[in-house]
């Protein structure tokens, strides 16, 4: 399976795809039965590794993304993949390789794809969730609307895991940081389990 990540067009670095794993793990025995979301799939690279926690543990994973790219993601910005846009409409489309991905992997059974806009789908969504891992937009509104749409979803005792915070300006951009993390903490209502590398996990610490 690990191999199957590495093997994916995405950003999830190795020690870091590991320990989203272990969370994911820990938070499917902290809350039996829930399924985890992951907001954010791309190529569907992480959603590897959290797919295969989820079918260790017995339960499913729902990978949310338009699969149109983030700001970041465009033609002429840092982090464009000139190979990831459809010919026909010369937009970004992350879905078919995302399928292929999860369909390599063996995945098919316990990854089910959302397509759509994250705030629309966290706005309808009404299951709690063992894990909901954060690695969406990065731009300040859609990073802020990930917080408002899908940290109240996360269980009780489950756990929130987050992708790019970077406390530190030089090491990247600070939505993750100051939309997502510090809110949460903030909040009183998480606590951080986890670091590795620009990945926080925190668990829910309130209980209902
Ligand atoms: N987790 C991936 C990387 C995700 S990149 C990996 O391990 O490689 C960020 C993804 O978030 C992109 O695929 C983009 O399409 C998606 N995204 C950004 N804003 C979104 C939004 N508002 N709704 C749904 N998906 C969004
Ligand atoms: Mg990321």
């Amino acid at each position: 399976m690990r191999e199957a990540a590495l093997d994916a067009i995405g950003f999830m670095p190795p020690d870091e795809g590991d320990a989203l794993y272990d969370a994911a793990r820990r938070a499917a025995e902290g809350v039996p039965g829930a399924p985890f979301v992951e907001v954010g799939s791309y190529c569907g690279r992480s959603t590897v590794w959290l797919g295969a926690a989820a079918r260790e543990s017995g339960t499913v994973l729902f990978a949310v993304d338009h699969h149109r790219g983030s700001e970041e993601n465009q033609p002429g910005w840092e982090w464009h993949d000139a190979t990831l846009v459809d010919a026909r409409s010369g937009r970004m489309d992350t879905l078919p390789v995302f399928r292929r991905t999860i369909e390599d992997a063996g995945l098919e059974d316990v990854v089910v794809a959302v397509v759509g806009p994250s705030f629309l789908v966290a706005r309808y969504w009404a299951t709690p969730a063992a894990l909901v891992f954060i690695d969406g937009g990065h731009g300040v509104e859609p990073a802020r609307a990930d917080y408002e749409g899908w940290a109240r979803h996360v269980a009780p005792g489950g756990r929130l895991a987050i992708h790019d915070v970077f406390p530190d300006p030089a090491d990247g951009g600070r939505p993750p940081y100051e939309q997502i993390y510090r809110p949460a903490l903030a909040s009183g209502r998480f606590e951080e389990i986890t670091v590795a590398g620009s990945l926080r996990v925190l668990q829910r610490v309130d209980r209902p």
